[in-house]
């Protein structure tokens, strides 16, 4: 990457040049002391158990970030060490959100189960170093004889098996002669260590499963802890980048690589990111799609990468995301305004402005020619001159938000209300004369007049109106069905130990709205899933995957900024 590049991916011309975070500084003192020759190399190693969410679009944004932003690679690895709970549905919906969010893996993805074999001579090598053993105690008795805080375990009665013994039993666990959870390989550290992932930590257990790549040619499976520190040394990695819980592995996986004389990635960890008004374990979110209570993994409720599509978000919104909040040593909760902020803002600069009315009145204006229809010119973006225009249509008959009408209205209300006059957008000032009411009471038409001489909306001889409202051509408006959704949950910490009752119980009820028979301007016939509109003072939408030409669907990823969603609320 050209240095003018560089710059620019830390410091856009028109904003203050920002400091580096804490990683940044470790890569540039590596760089510096020539440490890993200059190298760079991160990578995203997720286990393929179930869909990304957000948490993990922060580690593929950080660690692919940091590969470009230095001129290295980025690799994806998936860490396919346990064979239960995972499934090939979950690669490929890895992979493309991965993709979608822009990170470049290029020809480097991997599979930890790729390197079983390494993993297996490794393991050799240190028994035959006298540093692994075959251990004969259940899970449960290894976790009995752990020890505590205060106390330090107690060293297996296998803990002395002789080199030749052990290997002999290493070979046959492999070869599947005895069954599930009856042996263990473990590392011949330290029982007495403060450090508990150093007691002695399992490296495999025995397990008669079918692998997504492998089959059944293992029968037994390296633990989280043995293999992904060989992960990262095998690929060569510089920069190991993860979370904080982490931090008391290190000492562990720092020892297998010194044992073995391995290559040494240096490990960073980081806080994980925590949202309001959401969860983000998987266990979790599997068990809201497994039990209906979303949409699937996609619903646009999901904290997931592909929920978030769904709803709207651009990976360039989750970016700026990522950018707002930084890159910390100690664990918080972000405010999930700060997500919605962000797309908002990423938004503003790209949806096309469209007129949409949620909730339709309609509105008659009454000096209008019977039988004509005239196109309006309307800008698509103000934020944006090369969007250019569109034309609308309109006529005798439009809609209107139903809440942009009262009949007894207060002063300061400044919309339509008899003898009030306001502008229809892009299109004439025109002024509330009355409205028809059916048997009941309700309204069910309003009437106005227009001024002819404010085409355009503009004002013929420099008389202001207060209010602006949204309006769309009756026989030419699309019919739609639109979603507007709200948090997943209604507390702040769905999680909280406090908290009496299960996560479960505090999902927000009113998390999706459905409305249907919203009235839409006919240039959004042609939307495509990738399309981001602004509904003018409504919000921001795009199409849902569901969409049909028959029966258009669209989702709400965000309400405005100026709160204006008062209809869209209601
Ligand atoms: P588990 O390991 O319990 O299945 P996980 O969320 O850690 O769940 P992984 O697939 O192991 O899932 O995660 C892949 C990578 O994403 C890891 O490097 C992890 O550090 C990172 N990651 C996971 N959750 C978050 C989060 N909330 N914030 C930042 N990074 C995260
Ligand atoms: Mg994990």
């Amino acid at each position: 990457m050209a240095t003018s590049d560089l710059n620019k991916e830390r410091a856009p011309e028109d904003a203050p040049a920002r400091s580096l975070h804490f990683i940044e500084q470790i890569i540039e003192n590596d760089n510096k002391t020539g440490r890993f020759e200059q190298r760079v190399h991160t990578r995203f190693p997720p286990e393929p158990n179930g869909y990304l969410h957000i948490g993990h679009a922060k580690s593929i944004i950080l660690n692919s970030g940091m590969a470009k932003e230095f001129g290295g690679l980025f690799n994806l690895r998936f860490d396919d060490t346990n064979p239960a709970k995972e499934d090939v549905e979950y690669v490929e919906s890895i992979k493309e959100d991965v993709k979608w969010l822009g990170a470049d893996w290029g020809d480097r993805l991997f599979f930890a189960s790729d390197y079983f074999e390494k993993m297996y001579e490794y393991a050799i090598q240190l028994i035959k170093k006298g540093k692994a053993y075959v251990c004969d105690l259940t899970a449960d008795q290894i976790r009995e004889t752990r020890g505590t805080t205060t106390e330090p375990g107690k060293e297996s009665p296998w803990r002395n098996r002789s080199v030749e013994e052990n290997l002999d039993l290493f070979e046959r666990m492999k070869k599947g002669e005895f069954p599930d959870g009856s042996k263990t390989l473990r590392a011949k550290i330290d029982m007495a260590s403060p450090n508990f992932n150093m007691r002695d930590p399992v490296m495999y257990r025995i397990l008669h499963a079918t692998h997504h790549r492998q089959g059944n040619k293992w029968n037994i499976y390296p633990m989280y802890d043995w293999a992904h520190g060989l992960e990262d040394s095998i690929e060569g990695i510089t920069h190991s980048i993860c979370t904080l819980e982490f931090e008391q592995h290190r000492p562990l996986y720092d020892w297998f690589l010194d044992e073995l004389g391995a290559y040494h990635p240096q490990q960073i960890e980081f806080a994980r990111l925590n949202l309001t008004y959401t969860v983000m374990s998987k266990r979790k979110l599997l068990e809201l799609v497994k039990k209906n209570y979303v949409d699937g993994w996609d619903d646009p409720r999901m904290p997931t990468i592909c929920g978030l599509r769904r709803r709207g978000y651009t990976p360039e919104s989750l970016r700026l995301f990522c950018q707002t909040i930084g890159v910390a040593k100690f664990n918080s909760v972000i405010d999930t305004v700060v997500l919605e902020n962000s797309a908002r803002e990423d938004l503003n600069k790209r949806a096309l402005r469209r007129m949409g009315v949620l909730n339709p009145i309609k509105l008659v204006i009454d000096n209008y020619p019977e039988d004509q229809t005239e196109m309006l010119v309307a800008i698509n973006n103000p934020e944006n001159e090369a969007d250019g225009t569109r034309e609308v249509p309109f006529s005798k008959t439009l809609y209107i938000e139903r809440d942009d009408f009262m009949e007894d209205a207060p002063k300061k209300y400044y919309r339509l209300t008899p003898g009030r006059e306001v502008r229809l957008r892009y299109a004439y000032f025109v002024t509330c004369k009355n409205c028809v009411k059916d048997a009941d009471g309700n309204v069910v038409e309003v009437h106005c007049e227009y001024d002819p001489e404010s085409r355009g909306g503009q004002s013929p001889d420099g008389r202001r109106v207060q209010g602006t409202i949204h309006w769309v051509n009756a026989a030419t408006a699309l019919d739609a069905e639109v979603r507007l959704y709200d948090r997943l949950f209604s507390v702040e910490n769905p999680d909280d130990p406090n908290n009496t009752g299960d996560y479960k119980d505090y999902l927000n009820p009113e998390s999706l709205k459905v409305i249907e028979g919203a009235k839409l301007e006919p240039s959004l016939s042609d939307a495509r899933l990738e399309d981001r509109f602004q509904f003018e003072r409504i919000g921001y939408f795009t199409l849902d995957k569901n969409s049909t030409p028959e029966k258009l669907v669209f989702n709400r990823t965000v309400s405005l900024r100026d709160s204006w969603s008062k209809i869209a609320k209601k």
